[in-house]
């Protein structure tokens, strides 16, 4: 083969992230699956009209809402309840009062038609999550985006269809998928989804995983590069797909598929079996959720627990502080799901990049080091009080523990504890009952917490190390990567050692330590992990089986020889080696390997990996 053939299979791959995994092979078909095409209608209203447009609006919500609420209950039908749950999110959304108001400002003030305001609004909204720093919240800006397009398809007459006609067995290519539209895929034979936008944690990323549908986002140019009618094998393993690939790469993928067909089998056979290593070693594997669906799907999967409730979903899809009694009311339904499992509560850990609309905050230079977490709530005593009355009743019926995001020591960690003293009093000398005992945890996220480990054991139930954080604090490099290569990196040498020690430490002290950091719903790192001395972790519902799988194939006096050696490494670039090839030996499929020229182009590197259940 001369240089020319051999460079030729590159060209004919795209790169991009798993969000769904799986494989799949089909015809391109591309759709815009996400914008109108016609322009939304902008006119100036007179006074007299202007009302008329406000009840425009009323009416297109009511019709839209109804009209989410039939695909609501074609998903419950088709893929069940749970699916259908996510659903709840976008009408709740549809009838914000932030949003109304938003709508109803820009047709009575500016006198803008409902059209330009409904598209003005969403954008206003849009912008507002997506400057939050959690990715399962930015990408809540999706289903405001797919709201906004329900709404215009009730207003503006020439509205696109929902789904678009498709023809069976093939793969969807597009800029921006809806959850709505995915919603509909079922039936329809498709069979993979190339986007090059999308979200790892979108709504419609979650519906494809349920659907099954193998998921590429973030492929830059893919529809450029991909025309209707051309054959596409989505790896959604490996995260590339090859357009109108040759023979020998089709022979490669037949036998794949086939291997995959075995592991899902594998992988749902584990549900209920016990999380322990092949020689004995027990681990606890619960599940990090941010909403009731969440908790659904870590039922699912049998999860031993919810090791991080993250209660800023409850306070972000509202307009106003939730009350004691709509907070207790959430908390409840989420730990019903999980019960007599625990519920590991986390307070709110908003500020930042993660603002609530209605918590306005002083602007900072560098607000991920400033007002957040624990500090901004003990800064805001009444915020925090409410909220920890809300979980002290949930502990008099349901298994709870209150966890503090963020602690940077001793003093912010005796406040706190005070604020639940006083919360627990309260609710005693009202005569109301609630878990005197509940267990009180300190997340490990800044370097001070991991410094003082041993004398937070003092004080805690036990600990929850946010790796999330803590990495992006000790290497000084941020974990949302902007236009610059980032150095934020989990294997760094310095943050494999603070996990020994962490873990050390903690064990000496008796204390039960979790990961529920991202690294933990990730199996290439889970060897290592356990090898470090971590018997407990917190991770996606849809991760989990994966995690128990590499679990229960992992042997301690192997994952320890790993640590060890790992551990004896000074580089970035040599623990990464050491546990990619790890990885490699033990990962349970396989994308093909390819020729060098094709192989160069789609090498992907080690790192904390999204890629969905298998
Ligand atoms: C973390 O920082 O690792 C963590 C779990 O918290 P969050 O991702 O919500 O900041
Ligand atoms: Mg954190």
């Amino acid at each position: 083969m001369n240089r020319t053939d051999r460079a030729q299979p590159a060209r004919l791959m795209v790169l991009g992230e798993v969000a769904s995994s799986g494989l799949a092979r089909g015809r391109a078909m591309l759709c815009d699956c996400s914008r109108r095409n016609t322009a939304v209608p902008r006119k100036q209203m007179s006074e007299a009209e202007a009302p008329l447009e406000v009840e425009r609006f009323d009416a297109a919500v009511s019709a839209a809402a109804a009209k989410l609420l039939e695909v609501q209950e074609s998903v419950r039908r088709t893929l069940g309840k749970d699916e259908a749950e996510i659903f709840e999110a976008q009408i709740l959304l549809l009838r914000d009062v932030q949003l109304r108001d938003a709508v109803r400002a820009l047709c009575l003030d500016d006198r803008m038609n409902v059209e330009a305001a409904v598209e003005e609004a969403i954008q206003q909204l849009m912008a507002l999550f997506g400057r939050l720093e959690d990715p399962y919240f930015r990408e809540r800006a999706a289903d405001l985006h797919d709201v906004g397009k329900r709404l215009l398809d009730h207003l503006v007459e020439d509205g696109l269809p929902d789904v678009p006609v498709l023809h069976d067995g093939c793969v969807i290519i597009t800029h921006e998928l809806l959850a709505s539209v995915v919603a509909q895929l079922e039936g329809h034979g498709v069979r993979g989804l190339i986007v090059e936008k999308g979200g790892l944690t979108a709504h419609a990323t979650i519906i494809a995983r349920s659907l099954g549908i193998p998921m590429l986002v973030h492929v830059p140019d893919a529809t450029r590069k991909i025309g209707t009618g051309d054959l596409i094998i989505v790896d959604a393993l490996a995260g590339r797909a090859f357009i109108n690939p040759e023979a020998e790469i089709l022979g490669k993928y037949d036998q794949l598929e086939a291997d995959l067909q075995v592991h899902r089998g594998i992988l749902k056979g584990l549900i209920g079996l016990p999380t322990v290593t092949r020689d004995g070693v027990e681990v606890k594997l619960c599940a990090n959720i941010g909403q009731t669906a969440d908790a659904v799907a870590a039922a699912n999967v049998k999860a031993d627990g919810v090791g991080l409730y993250r209660t800023e979903f409850v306070f972000l899809v509202q307009d106003h502080f939730p009350s004691e009694d709509e907070q207790y009311q959430f908390y409840r339904s989420t730990a019903e799901h999980l019960k007599p499992a625990e519920t590991v509560v986390r307070v709110l850990d908003v500020g930042s990049d993660k603002p609530l609309s209605y918590f306005p905050l002083p602007r900072e230079a560098n607000p991920a080091m400033g007002c957040r977490g624990t500090r901004l709530l003990l800064a805001h005593p009444a915020v925090l009080h409410t909220q920890l009355r809300a979980i002290l009743r949930l502990s008099a019926s349901h298994p709870v523990a209150i966890l503090l995001p963020m602690i940077d020591g001793i003093d912010e960690l005796r406040a706190a504890k005070a604020a639940i003293e006083s919360a627990k009093d309260e609710l005693a000398a009202a005569g109301q009952s609630f878990n005197r005992r509940i267990p009180i945890g300190a997340m490990i996220e800044t370097p001070s917490a991991a410094i003082l480990i041993g004398q937070l054991a003092d004080e805690v139930d036990f600990f929850s190390v946010g790796t999330n954080d803590l990495v992006q604090f000790l290497l000084a490099a941020d974990r949302i990567p902007g236009e610059i290569a980032s150095t934020y990196e989990p294997l760094h040498p310095a943050v494999v050692q603070l996990l020994a020690t962490l873990a050390t430490v903690a064990r000496s002290k008796g204390k039960p330590i979790s990961l529920c950091g991202e690294i933990a719903s990730d199996p290439a790192f889970t060897n290592l992990l356990v090898g470090l001395g971590y018997r407990s972790f917190s991770v996606s519902p849809g991760r989990l089986l994966e995690i128990k799988y590499a679990i229960r194939s992992i042997d301690l006096r192997d994952a320890e020889r790993l640590a060890r050696r790992v551990l004896s490494l000074s580089s970035t670039r040599d623990v990464k080696v050491q546990v990619q090839d790890d990885w490699n030996r033990r990962r349970p499929v396989v994308s093909p390997e390819l020729d060098p020229a094709t192989s160069a182009a789609s090498a992907t590197p080690l790192s904390v990996t999204h890629n969905a259940d298998l």
